[in-house]
């Protein structure tokens, strides 16, 4: 099905960076994946992704919990929800954008040049992540430029987009400075400090 919200889409994901723009695309969310989807979301956000996609499902409780998450530790991560992910994808590629799928069956990340093809290109990336299993097409070309795998073993989305985004950002996200965050942590050897900026 090409279209299942009759909403029109426009995705709002313009940010200024410097280095290609990251969004991820999370797939196949529900009900009883609402934490996990949290999860993914805050992982994409921490480690240098600039927008979440949650695909084809709204679920406003989800980014009330991502848009605290971003007024009060900084940054500008957008969260969109609803959006078809066909139409996503297609919006992307019309965009010279490039597709990454992260399975486990796609190409290993250790042990192929995947990384380095994908970088290479200097395109944005919209990262697909799934959940139970995803449609077939999200391994055709139509859809996915790279299958990547981090490791060739099961595990999670939220494992696997972590390892791919410190991959690719080579650790730099890190240490990222979140502007206009009204709290900071202060890192401790050990206790909490945290202040408000
Ligand atoms: N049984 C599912 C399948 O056949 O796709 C596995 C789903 S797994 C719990 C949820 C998501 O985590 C996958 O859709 C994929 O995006 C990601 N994932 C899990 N293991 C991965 C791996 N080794 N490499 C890359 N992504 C992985």
């Amino acid at each position: 099905m090409w279209n299942n919200l009759a909403e029109p889409l426009t995705l709002n994901l313009e940010v200024e960076t410097e280095l290609p723009k990251v969004v991820v695309l999370r797939w196949g969310h529900r009900d009883r994946d609402k934490r996990l989807t949290s999860h993914v979301a805050l992982t994409a956000r921490a480690l240098g992704a600039s927008g979440f996609i949650l695909a084809d499902v709204k679920d406003e409780k989800v980014k009330a919990t991502v848009d605290k998450v971003t007024k009060q530790w900084g940054g500008t991560f957008k969260f969109e929800m609803g959006v078809p992910w066909r139409k996503v994808v297609k919006e992307w590629r019309a965009k010279n954008g490039l597709v990454v799928h992260l399975t486990a069956y796609g190409e290993n990340i250790q042990t192929s040049d995947a990384l380095k093809r994908i970088k290479a290109t200097g395109k944005d990336l919209l990262v697909i992540v799934g959940s139970r299993k995803v449609p077939t097409e999200f391994f055709s070309e139509a859809v996915s430029d790279y299958n990547v795998a981090i490791g060739n073993q099961p595990h999670s989305e939220c494992s696997s987009l972590a390892v791919f985004l410190d991959r690719l950002f080579e650790g730099q996200e890190l240490s990222k400075e979140f502007e206009g965050a009204k709290l900071k942590i202060i890192p401790q050897i050990r206790g909490k400090k945290v202040v408000r900026a």
